[in-house]
Formats: structure tokens, C-alpha cells, sequence
């Protein structure tokens, strides 16, 4: 199994503590990743450093072309990739290869084609005999982190965007689930040019810590848990840093009286329960209008108590286990205090094995304040809870400390129109829920982050807007 990063073009096994990596299916140890130095992590930047001033340079096309390779190479690999992927995530097999692995491919397919739509918005003469126009022009190096809920997914988003701007990197995947990121930087050693791109491994307080705050990384590019980009606020504080953040999230699923039951449940029993509810945009917090509030409170239970919870690989299992027993017991602590107040409909329980499984779990009656309705739970668990008309639904979403991902329900396009105008989230579908494409934003308001991954404006982060004036 590749266990090396990739500094300056070179694999090189971490010099420092070695990590376990756990399999979250069985609670056994897969491999050790050695951790990063300090002198590896300098390594590392200082390679991004020199690698910018002659990447930077490259052309529009030959980014492209860059990106356009790391593309096929995933699609010649793509069994392996998602094999490595389930392995360290624990996530359903089909699910790695069939949903995540081509939006990974395809955010690097639009990307290369993105690199080469950068426009400036004005050449004209503002001075007399003055000639100004517009430069977009790459912001430097930049240092990137990633979670572990989607671990190559996030990486793809974190990567195509920089080197599509014409930004060099150092990337530092999650601790817990380092390994088709490392087998990634081993197929891309060859593809791009040395010190394009790096990866390092670590722990987020020591390697994660001396990443964000090198004076060689002109930008930070976090995904991850709102502690984490508190973290790289204040460490682009101290240097004057761009940063771009995407955090957690507690996504609201409106339902009104005339919505489609039947197409509501679907999508909670297969958008709520994939990769287990670690899901940033995860359809969790289910707000029903009073009129239909039993109705979809049969339909979720009967949609969710049929979903079958198994090993990765086991034929049928369409949830696997969370990522660790710190995980599991974090979701139990929601729902077993969340119980005391609200009815547990479905689930409530850890799951049987030695791996870190919980059960799917519907809490129904929960007030719109407790603490399972506003904060992120990060697991199987959905809420349900109740409101009278559009006015309070509004007010009740939007007073939540997240501003990521929500959905409307309604056959009133009206209606859904109206809320989608007024909702303050970055994403808002309207009769679906957290379906994303390469084209389109997946967009952080509040605390949910800034700017977005994905899309053009992805490129928004690693590009400056610039002026050069010549007189004439
Ligand atoms: P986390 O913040 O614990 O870890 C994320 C990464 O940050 C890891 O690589 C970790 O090592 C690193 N890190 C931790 N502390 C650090 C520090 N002080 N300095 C530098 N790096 C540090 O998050 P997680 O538990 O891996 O991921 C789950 C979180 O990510 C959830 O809150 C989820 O909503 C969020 N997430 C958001 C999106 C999005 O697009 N908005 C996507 C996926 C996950």
C-alpha cells in the first residue's frame, strides 16, 4: 500500500510519528502513515514556492491540458482509487465507485475547461492616453486541507481549482483516511510538473497547524469542521492571508402541505443515510407543516427503517459504519439526549459488530431550538419538527448559526420561488436535495464558510483581480 507523500515531485516516507489507519467497517488497523517533520512540511512549501514562479506562467491551455491527465489517469484507476477509499471511509462499494469517483473526474474534466475562461471585465482608456485593463492572475502558492467524509472527493475539489487558476499546493488530506489521496499523488508524481502539487501527511494541530501558518503559502483552503476554520482565520490574521473555507452544516428540508411525500421520503432514506449522514449538505433537519406532519413522519420511518446497514463490500448494504468510535459516540450523545424530549421513531441505537456502526434514526417532535434541531450531528440521524406557515419557517431556518445547504418542498412554484429568494444558504433545491454538478457552486454562507468549490466561481479564491494602466 503507498504510504509515502509527495514533496517536490519525490515520494518520500513521513519522518515522524507513524499514524494508524483504522478500517471503520471491522476496528482494525489497515496500515500505519508516517507524519510529516516539520523540516518535511518546509520541504513541501518551499517546493510550492519555486514551483509557482514558473507555473504561474504556464498557459491557460497547458493547465488545461494538466488537467485533463490527472483526469484520465483517476478514470484508468478508478477501481483502485474506490477500492482505497471504501476501505479507509468504510463507505458502500457501489457508492465510492458509481457517485463519487465520476464527480471527482468530472470537477477536474470542467475545471480544465474553467482554466481557460478567466476574463477580465474592461480594456478601455479611463485616462486620456491611459490604456487600463484587467489581469486576473493567480494568488500564489496555497495551502490546502481536507476532511474525511469524502476524502478523495474533497480533494478533487480542493485540487482542480488552484491548478486550474494557476496556483502551486501543498495538500494535507485527513489523518484518518489518508490513503487514495497518497495512491493520487503517487499516479500524479509524473503528470505534473515537480512542486506543482504536494502532499503531506499529519494531525491537524501539529502538520495541519505549521501548513497554515508557513509565510510561503499565500493562500489557505480549508474543508472542514468550523474549529478548523476558525483555526485558519486566525492564522491568516497574523500574515494577511486569503482564505477560503468550507465548513459544516444543518440543512433544513421544508416541507410544505402540498409537497410529494412519497418523493420527500426517497430522497431523505437515500440523500440523509449516504456515506452514513457525514455529509456536509446531509438533509437532517426536516421541518414539516402542521397538516402533514403524520403523514411524513410514516413515510420517513417506513423509507428509513428498510435500509440496510452492513460491511462495505456485503451485497445489498446500502449504509455503512461512521468513520470512528469517537464518531459513534458523539451521534449517540445527540440522540440519547435529544430522547428525553422527542420520540426516537426509528434506530437509536449503535449497531452491532465490531465496527463503528449506528443505526439509521428518525427523532420525531423535536423542538425547533433543542439541541439536536441546531447543531451539526454528522451521522444517520434525521430530525423531525413542526412549523404553521411560510413566515416561521423562514425565521426558524434561518436563525441557525449554518448557512450551507437546504431544500424547499412544494408543488407551488410560488411558494418555492418565494423561499429559495429569501432562504440564507448557499445551495437551496427546491422538490430535491444535495444534488451537486461540476457547473454549479457548492456554495458556504455564515458559518458554513466563504466562496465556494466548484464551478467558476471556485476560481474566485485563487485568482487577484489586477490593473495594469499603460500610457501612451
Ligand atoms: P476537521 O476540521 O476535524 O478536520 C478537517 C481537516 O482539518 C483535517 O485534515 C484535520 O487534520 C485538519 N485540521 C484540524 N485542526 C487543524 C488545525 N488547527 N490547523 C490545520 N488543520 C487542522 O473536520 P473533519 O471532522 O475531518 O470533517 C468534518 C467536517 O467537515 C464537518 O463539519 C463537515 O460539515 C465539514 N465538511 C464540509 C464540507 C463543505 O463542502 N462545506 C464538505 C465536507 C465536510
Amino acid at each position: 500500500m503507498q504510504t509515502k507523500m509527495l514533496i517536490n515531485g519525490e515520494l518520500v516516507q513521513g519522518a515522524g510519528e507513524a499514524l494508524p489507519v483504522l478500517d471503520p467497517a471491522t476496528g482494525q488497523e489497515v496500515v500505519r502513515v508516517s507524519e510529516a517533520t516539520a523540516e518535511q512540511v518546509e520541504a513541501a512549501t518551499r517546493a510550492a514556492e519555486e514551483a509557482f514562479e514558473t507555473y504561474r506562467l504556464s498557459t491557460p491551455a497547458e493547465r488545461s491540458g494538466y488537467l485533463h491527465a490527472i483526469a484520465d489517469v483517476m478514470e484508468a484507476n478508478i477501481e483502485e482509487l474506490a477500492e482505497l477509499e471504501t476501505l479507509d471511509v468504510g463507505k458502500p462499494w457501489p457508492m465510492a465507485r458509481d457517485e463519487e469517483m465520476p464527480l471527482s473526474i468530472n470537477t477536474f474534466r470542467f475545471m480544465s475547461g474553467a482554466a481557460r475562461t478567466m476574463t477580465g471585465s474592461a480594456t478601455a482608456e479611463y485616462v486620456a492616453d491611459h490604456t487600463s485593463m484587467i489581469r486576473r492572475d493567480p494568488i500564489g502558492p496555497v495551502a490546502s486541507i481536507a476532511p474525511w467524509n469524502y476524502p478523495l472527493m474533497m480533494a478533487a475539489w480542493k485540487i482542480s481549482a488552484p491548478l486550474a487558476a494557476g496556483c502551486t499546493m501543498v495538500l494535507k488530506p485527513s489523518e484518518i483516511t489518508p490513503l487514495a489521496t497518497l495512491r493520487l499523488a503517487e499516479l500524479l508524481a509524473d503528470v505534473l510538473p515537480k512542486g506543482v502539487f504536494n502532499v503531506i501527511h499529519g494531525r491537524g494541530a501539529s502538520v495541519g497547524d505549521a501548513l497554515i501558518n508557513d509565510p510561503r503559502m499565500e493562500g489557505i483552503s480549508i474543508t472542514g469542521s468550523p474549529a478548523t476554520g476558525m483555526a485558519a482565520m486566525r492564522a491568516a490574521s497574523n500574515q494577511i492571508r486569503h482564505v477560503h473555507l468550507e465548513l459544516g452544516g444543518k440543512a433544513p428540508v421544508i416541507v410544505f402541505d402540498d409537497a410529494d411525500i412519497g418523493a420527500l421520503a426517497e430522497t431523505i432514506r437515500f440523500g440523509s443515510f449516504f456515506n452514513a449522514g457525514q455529509d456536509c449538505a446531509q438533509p437532517c433537519r426536516v421541518m414539516v407543516q402542521d397538516g402533514v406532519f403524520d403523514n411524513v413522519l410514516k413515510a420517513v420511518a417506513d423509507q428509513v427503517g428498510q435500509i440496510r446497514i452492513g460491511a462495505p463490500k456485503a451485497e445489498g448494504t446500502e449504509m455503512g459504519p461512521l468513520i470512528s468510535a469517537a464518531q459513534c459516540d458523539r451521534v449517540a450523545g445527540f440522540v440519547d439526549r435529544a430522547s428525553t424530549s422527542a420520540e426516537i421513531a426509528v434506530g437509536g441505537q449503535a449497531g452491532s459488530g465490531d465496527g463503528f456502526f449506528y443505526q439509521p434514526t428518525v427523532v420525531a417532535n423535536v423542538d425547533n431550538d433543542a439541541e439536536i434541531a441546531c447543531n451539526e450531528v454528522f451521522g444517520p440521524v434525521v430530525t423531525l419538527s413542526r412549523f404553521s406557515d411560510a413566515d416561521e419557517a423562514l425565521r426558524v431556518a434561518n436563525a441557525g448559526r449554518y448557512g450551507l445547504a437546504s431544500s424547499v418542498w412544494t408543488r407551488d412554484l410560488s411558494t418555492g420561488m418565494k423561499m429559495s429568494a429569501r432562504l440564507r444558504y448557499g445551495m437551496t433545491w427546491v422538490n430535491t436535495h444535495g444534488m451537486p454538478t461540476a457547473e454549479m457552486p457548492w456554495a458556504a454562507m455564515k458559518g458554513s464558510g466563504t466562496g465556494c468549490d466548484m464551478s467558476v466561481y471556485a476560481l474566485d479564491a485563487y485568482t487577484s483581480v489586477r490593473h495594469v494602466m499603460v500610457a501612451h
